[in-house]
């Protein structure tokens, strides 16, 4: 790793402007590709998020005022802009996260569908109302936006993830203040920029670089109405009870394992490409990845040499090539952990049938001698007491388990901590019918490896997968930034004389 004292500041975003604020602490940004540092990313100290919850809070005055079809006019412009500019930040996403080129416009892509979702506020305002709820008496629902409203976000999907909230958030009229993951902080700027242009007024949509005390600091504001969080478990729970401690509306999603079960009937081949892709897709950095795969009865054996063969030659590649299928981890700590799992598998007893150990940078592009590469790895004879199986690995780690039938499968499944997605390749109505009912999981693809729902659906886990009642986006995200209000309203022509004492009731 190089020296970092020429590289740009990456600082926030804060009233339609960069600045570093107060910021004393900085932490390298690197390229995994090659290891080398690229950037030096300002951490955020309370008076930097004291400055932007007072801009935010400011903003929101007004903007929760502009009507929503005008709110949806700019948010309009910026899907434009972001069009043309999407391969730009996938770019930057890459440079920062490692994932290959072609996956990171995915990632644009799948944030642009919430996008274009947020852009019909209008119609997701609109409220209920009820005449003559007595006589000369009507009622009607409306929604309001809560105020200034944060988002913590992971670094797997720095361009996504944000994307699950902000769209929805200020097109309700909040103003939204983004945390995101330190670790490949640039694409938020770039948004920021973007949402300028797009004409959002000032303060509505601010950035806030930084880690623990920059989050610690927006839960605690009591400027600061609602959290959106999406990152590992532990660090959901804790978002989930300090937010409820300070009075806060939190949604937090948090970590996975995600199975995907084969039945003795699925099509061998098209399976394996699934679990391939699902397993090493991203170096298996997204809390949709597959990460178990559940081998039913005699189908073990069809699989396994089909998988090892998928596994060894898989092209891993330094991102930007586009014949790559999977780049580098994210960071050598995240490498290292990965690594330790693996040696802890083996110790475990699993069978480690392909080993992505001592994977040679220099094989993966020129300048990639110093990046922090993995190769794919494949274990059998994974057992439900052993840690790679309980643990999120969130790395280019599969393990297998073979069961005997269904039932087994689906109380292996319902017997883990985390339940965010799973999937089931059948080729049997029934089969794929029961487990959608039965599985115990908030996500369910039927033949779907990844099944991310669409931008009007809504994305959530279940059990230790998600600490909140909302989940993200779609109607549900529109009921997380708004809040309800009741109003019942008549005119004095239809008002009796008298004072009432009695509760009343419709007349
Ligand atoms: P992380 O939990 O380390 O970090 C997430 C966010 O929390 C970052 O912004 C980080 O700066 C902040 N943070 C980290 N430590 C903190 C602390 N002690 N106190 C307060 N804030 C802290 O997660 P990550 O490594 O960036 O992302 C990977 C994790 O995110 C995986 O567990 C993955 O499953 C999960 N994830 C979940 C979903 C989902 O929808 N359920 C989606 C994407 C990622």
């Amino acid at each position: 790793m190089s020296g970092s004292s020429r590289v740009p500041t990456i600082d926030h975003f804060i009233l339609g402007a960069r600045t570093c604020g107060t910021s004393e602490r900085f932490q390298e940004v690197t390229n995994p590709a090659t290891g080398i540092v690229t950037g030096r990313v300002a951490l955020a100290n309370r008076s930097d998020v004291d400055m932007a919850v007072a801009a935010a809070q400011q903003a929101f005055e007004k903007w929760a005022d502009v009507p929503p079809i005008r709110r949806a006019r700019v948010l309009f412009k910026f899907l434009e802009l972001l069009n043309q500019q999407k391969d730009e930040l996938a770019r930057l996403i890459t440079l920062e996260h490692g994932k290959v080129f072609t996956d990171a416009q995915g990632e644009v892509a799948r944030g642009i569908d919430i996008l274009e979702f947020a852009c019909g506020i209008p119609q997701l305002l609109k409220g209920d109302f009820t005449d003559q709820v007595s006589t000369g008496i009507d009622n009607w629902t409306l929604r309001q936006p809560l105020g200034v409203v944060a988002g913590i976000t992971p670094f797997n999907f720095p361009v996504m993830v944000p994307m699950w909230m902000f769209p929805v958030a200020i097109a309700a009229g909040n103003s939204f203040i983004l945390k995101p993951s330190p670790t490949d902080p640039t694409p938020s700027l770039f948004i920021a920029e973007l949402l300028r242009q797009a004409g959002l007024p000032d303060g509505v949509f601010s950035v806030i670089q930084g880690d623990k005390e920059a989050v610690d600091a927006l839960i605690e504001h009591p400027g600061v109405k609602a959290i959106s969080f999406v990152g590992s478990t532990p660090i959901a729970n804790y978002i989930y009870e300090r937010g409820a401690h300070f009075g806060k509306r939190v949604q937090a999603l948090g970590g996975a394992k995600n199975h995907l079960v084969v039945m003795p009937d699925a099509d061998i081949e098209k399976t394996v490409d699934a679990l391939i892709g699902a397993a090493y897709g991203s170096a298996g950095e997204r809390c949709m990845a597959i990460s178990v795969a559940v081998l039913v009865g005699e189908v073990a054996d069809a699989i396994m040499p089909l998988l090892v063969e998928r596994t060894r030659t898989l092209k891993v590649l330094d991102g930007m090539n586009l014949a790559a299928e999977m780049g580098p981890i994210v960071t050598a700590a995240a490498r290292d952990r990965i690594e330790g799992y693996i040696e802890q598998g083996v110790e475990e007893g699993a069978t480690l049938l392909v080993d992505g150990r001592g994977f040679n940078g220099d094989a993966a592009g020129p300048d990639c001698a110093g990046g922090y590469w993995l190769g794919g790895t494949l274990f059998d004879h994974v057992t439900p007491n052993m840690r790679i199986y309980q643990e999120e690995i969130f790395g280019p780690v599969l393990g297998c388990l073979r069961v005997k039938d269904f039932a087994e499968a689906v109380k292996l499944i319902n017997a883990h901590e985390f339940g965010n997605g799973v999937s089931c390749f059948t080729r049997d109505g029934n089969v794929a019918r029961e487990f959608s009912r039965r599985i115990e999981v908030g996500m369910v693809g039927i033949n779907v490896p990844i099944p991310v729902p669409m931008a009007w659906h809504g994305f959530g886990g279940w059990k230790r997968s998600l600490f909140g009642d909302t989940h993200a986006y779609g109607e549900e995200g529109v009921r997380f930034y708004t809040k309800q209000k009741s109003v019942m309203q008549r005119w004095p022509e239809s008002i009796a004389k008298g004072a009432e004492f009695v509760m009343p009731t419709a007349k």
